[in-house]
């Protein structure tokens, strides 16, 4: 394994001892729970939203390091981004984790930390599941994400 790669796995592994955001929001205007049946992760997100524009961003949940600190790295990412914005964060995530893009790892773009993640089809779920469940808050989804419909 490489030096960078093992960069990467520190930064994953330190996102997921010590998660970002990671606190209920009382105040938020929208809230969406997500599950990874395959890993068992679980994670609740949270958004504050000022018109579309998300103001702040927090989970909960539990599950393996790859969903916790993917959930870490995206509420740090999404705060002050419009909706169009995160959509199109996301679409970036997924078409790196799941290899469809090959995605050089850059230092100072803290998303290409999951770009092994694509070596590991069994964890893709966990690395897209805080996405699916921002995109389902976003979209004011009532249903519960599940990652066995994706
Ligand atoms: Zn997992």
């Amino acid at each position: 394994m490489s030096e960078l790669s093992d960069l990467y796995q520190e930064v994953i592994l330190d996102h997921s001892r010590h998660p970002h955001n990671y606190h209920a929001m009382a105040d938020a205007s929208r809230k969406a729970e997500g599950y990874n049946p395959l890993c068992g992760d679980t994670v609740t997100v949270y958004l504050k939203l000022d018109g579309d524009k998300i103001q702040d961003a927090s989970f909960e949940g539990h599950g393996c390091a790859i969903s916790k600190s993917s959930a870490s790295i995206m509420t740090d990412l999404v705060k002050g981004k419009s909706s169009t914005e995160a959509a199109a964060l996301f679409e970036k995530f997924r078409l790196m984790v799941t290899g469809e893009a090959k995605v050089a790892a850059d230092p100072t773009d803290k998303l290409t930390v999951f770009s092994g993640v694509s070596e590991f089809p069994t964890r893709v779920k966990c690395a897209v599941l805080g996405w699916h469940t921002l995109r389902s808050a976003l979209e004011n989804k009532a249903a519960k994400v599940s990652t066995e419909s994706i």
